[in-house]
């Protein structure tokens, strides 16, 4: 594959940016047959750019960044001489981001995890990661064709997968024993500098002081990290449900503090199943190339969780958006809900609406879904260290562009993440996280349920599905 940076687009790529925007317009067959990319004089002309992506010679429209623009027009689009003619290339700017184009193509920019770092996106160069480009880019030709529909003598409609705002509530289950003696060895490294600090120093000696008087059956203090109830409480409180991923004890620093065949491990799990609430397999440090061991972790969890899921989500985000797809496609998994970055809460791939991730081998999509994450506790609260304010300010930015386009609000919250001696008032913010997203009066669904919809792909009855969203 030659680099895109000194090309338009490839028929596999036209195709697959159109086989996306087919999730949100019918009947896309017939208009795909009046489209020219680039060259040729049809009806509906995509101007293409061969150019390269050059951050200080983007061009915006109502306030979006459009990457690839391909003339000096100010406007998106233009009808005259019985064409309709879109100015920029749209689809191009479309895939370089849908693809995780600017991922693949530099696979030398990867932290110790594996992961892309926000700080060489093209989002983090344009303070734009709170907007769904990609959505943006869609919906601007789904307004020129839904003008120009009368001229082509085609019934244009536009297409809503889910039909409004979607949660997708999420849990990683990662640590469940707080008072653990690992984890209290690691409280003692902290405390004399063999390891960072996650809270002030005097909150770590209590926490080992603690740790040992329980241990000794001095005290019995409550284990902030067993919060199962807690939450459960409070998502049938307003009705919204969600999936929990658990982790494989593996025998690595990073993975799990309890194994799925613990009695109390066991018995939430058989909790959770009967309250319909979904269990996902949480990938561990190390597999983020090895789907093989993947399908085997998952035929494990399935001994104490029977109706466990083809869902996953890899521990620390560590997936990579190409090779570890592969992997989870080949092995079986069909969803994927990796794909956020940790460092930053917002839109990585500029799109608000599960997807199919891009194979640069085949150049096709492949045969499994990406929810991709929006925001995780630890990213407003460890990496941004963000007040509650700026929380929801935050947030109320990333939901309201998925209220505008129908799409879905995934939403990571570690059961591990109400500590108030690390995070004081935390309980109170996540209750009030909730509190605030169903203000939006949003549809909750588990990752299965999502990816069922997505799969049967029933529009909503109820959309004015020829009207333009703005
Ligand atoms: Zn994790």
């Amino acid at each position: 594959m030659t680099d895109l940076h000194h090309r338009a687009l490839s028929s596999h790529e036209l195709d697959y940016t159109l086989g996306a925007l087919a999730m949100h317009i019918e009947p896309l067959v017939e208009i795909k047959k009046l489209i020219s990319y680039g060259s040729g004089d049809n009806k509906i002309i995509f101007k293409s750019s061969s150019a390269d992506l050059d951050p200080d010679r983007i061009v915006t429209a109502d306030g979006i960044p459009i990457l690839f623009p391909a003339s000096d027009e100010k406007t998106v689009y233009t009808i005259s001489g019985g064409r309709l003619i879109f100015n920029h290339d749209l689809l191009k700017s479309a895939f370089y981001l849908l693809s995780g184009y600017q991922e693949f193509s530099q696979p030398d920019l990867r932290d110790q995890w594996g992961r892309f770092p926000y700080r060489h996106s093209i989002q983090y160069r344009l303070g734009c990661i709170h907007k769904p480009l990609v959505n943006y880019y869609f919906e601007w030709i789904i307004k020129g064709l839904l003008e120009y529909a009368d001229q082509l003598k085609i019934d244009i409609r536009r297409r809503s997968p889910l039909g409004k705002i979607t949660l997708h509530l999420t849990h990683d289950v990662d640590s469940v024993r707080y008072f653990s003696a690992r984890r209290t060895l690691y409280r003692i490294a902290q405390t004399v500098g063999l390891r960072p600090a996650d809270m002030k120093r005097k909150f770590i000696v209590g926490n080992v002081l603690t740790a040992i008087c329980n241990y000794l059956k001095i005290t019995n203090k409550k284990n902030p990290y067993w919060t199962f109830d807690l939450i459960r409480n409070v998502e049938r409180y307003f009705g919204f449900t969600s999936t929990w991923f658990f982790l494989p004890k593996v025998g690595g620093v990073f993975d799990a503090d309890y194994d799925f065949e613990d009695d109390d491990i066991r018995q939430v799990i058989t909790r959770l199943e009967q309250q319909d609430f979904e269990i996902g397999l949480h990938g561990p440090i190390g597999t983020i190339r090895d789907g093989s061991r993947l399908k085997a972790m998952l035929a494990t969890l399935r001994r104490t969780a029977p109706k466990a899921s083809n869902n996953i989500r890899q521990h620390f985000l560590s997936a990579d958006s190409v090779d570890t797809l592969r992997q989870m496609s080949q092995a079986g998994f069909e969803c994927d809900c990796s794909l956020g970055f940790s460092e930053h809460e917002g839109f990585r791939f500029g799109y608000c609406h599960p997807f199919r991730p891009f194979d640069p081998e085949t150049g096709q999509a492949m045969d499994i879904w990406e929810i991709p994450l929006q925001v995780m506790d630890v990213t407003l609260l460890m990496h941004r260290k963000l007040n509650s304010d700026e929380v929801f300010e935050s947030i109320g930015r990333i939901a309201d562009e998925c209220r505008l386009f129908g799409g879905v609000f995934s939403l990571l919250w570690h059961n591990s993440t109400f500590d108030e001696k690390a995070v004081p008032g935390v309980s109170r913010l996540f209750e009030d996280v909730y509190l605030f997203l169903s203000q939006y009066s949003p549809i909750s669904l588990t990752t299965n349920e999502i990816i069922q919809k997505m799969n049967r792909y029933s529009p909503s009855v109820s959309d004015d599905r020829r009207k333009p969203l703005f």
